[in-house]
């Protein structure tokens, strides 16, 4: 019960004022809901499951992921499982089906996943194939290697029996059109033109997994591949210390190794939330001169269920999900 109380002064810390008063109320009527099962395993020290997801369509794969976790799932079932919501939505058109292509209309999806021993698999520039995270679980599961890309990938994918589609919407379709009267390649920031969803879990059995996928920016060039299918740049987890997760201007990202950094700072002492912070830190003092213009999120969680975030500049929300509740967060940013 005394961790629970932790749990709750250490959310309402982390929070700014207006997500801190949203969460009061909103807490009144979810502590009522907490279920009995989950006040035994906080009373007998066992470890507190929690679903941290980017964006706001996080909040929709967090409540399929944590239904898995709280029924004694894998937290690796849980990511995946949880982000392939997202990916079969034509309605987000960053992420999987529905997703905007590249210049040459072609939607190419990059996809990691990792679990708790430091097993990985990855696809990168994968066309046809809804599920990019699944076909980067049986890279990670059913092949000597750990990442595949493009022909490669789908060929690979095909042998595992996954089905040929055509990803590109009529939505994505027209707007690639319209973008060809100018061809302006400009990614926007918090604009969806982009956002992975990166998904980060701790079950029950006290162990961490995250997954990571995405359509990438719209309009790239063909072949562009971003940080999301990079392990250690878009997503990386040590069952010993965390995980961490990205999302925004993937060539930032890449250029720090972003999540292994994150997950490095945790080790060393920091709170999820001040690794993350310290990250973006490492983008912002570069003083790139298009720093405006781009965005770059982190989201972090430690092995006892701390999480945290930070981002460059406003506009990056992210979903979380434990014991009190699934409830989607601003985070904090740099650029004011
Ligand atoms: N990180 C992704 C990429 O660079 C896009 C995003 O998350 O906004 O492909």
């Amino acid at each position: 019960m005394f961790y629970f109380l932790y749990l709750y002064a250490k959310e309402i810390q982390t929070m700014n004022s207006n997500n801190r008063r949203d969460f009061i109320k909103k807490s009144v009527m979810l502590s009522t809901a907490l279920s009995l099962h989950s006040l035994k395993n906080i009373a007998n020290n066992n470890p507190v499951p929690i679903v941290l997801s980017t964006w706001k369509f996080g909040l929709k794969a967090n409540e399929i992921a944590w239904r898995i976790i709280s029924n004694k799932g894998s937290a690796l079932d849980a990511v995946e499982i949880g982000v392939k919501l997202v990916e079969a939505d034509p309605q987000e058109r960053s992420v999987g089906y529905g997703g905007r292509p590249d210049r040459d209309g072609r939607v190419t999806l990059d996809a990691c996943i990792m679990d708790s021993e430091l097993n990985i698999g990855s696809v990168a520039c994968l066309e046809h194939i809804m599920h990019p995270i699944s076909v980067a679980r049986a890279v990670m599961e059913k092949t000597p290697h750990v990442m595949l890309c493009g022909e490669g990938a789908l060929s690979f994918a095909l042998s595992q029996g996954f089905e040929k589609k055509n990803l590109l919407t009529p939505e994505s379709e027209k707007e690639w059109k319209e973008w060809l009267k100018t061809s302006n390649y400009k990614p926007q920031v918090n604009i969806e033109n982009h956002d992975t969803i990166g998904m980060i879990a701790l079950d029950q059995h006290g162990n961490l997994s995250g997954a990571c996928t995405t359509s990438g920016l719209a309009n790239k060039m063909h072949g562009r591949i971003g940080d999301s299918p990079i392990i250690g740049a878009g997503l990386y987890v040590d069952n010993n210390v965390g995980a961490a997760t990205a999302t925004g201007h993937g060539e930032e990202v890449i250029r720090i190794a972003g999540s292994h950094l994150v997950v490095e700072l945790m080790r060393q002492g920091r709170s999820p939330h001040e690794a993350c912070k310290e990250a973006v830190s490492r983008i912002l003092n570069k003083k790139r001169s298009n720093i405006r213009d781009i965005q770059v999120g982190f989201i972090a969680i430690n092995k006892t269920g701390e999480y945290g975030a930070f981002c460059l500049q406003k506009g990056f929300n992210y979903a979380k999900y434990n014991i009190i509740g699934n409830q989607l967060i601003d985070a904090e940013f740099y650029l004011k």
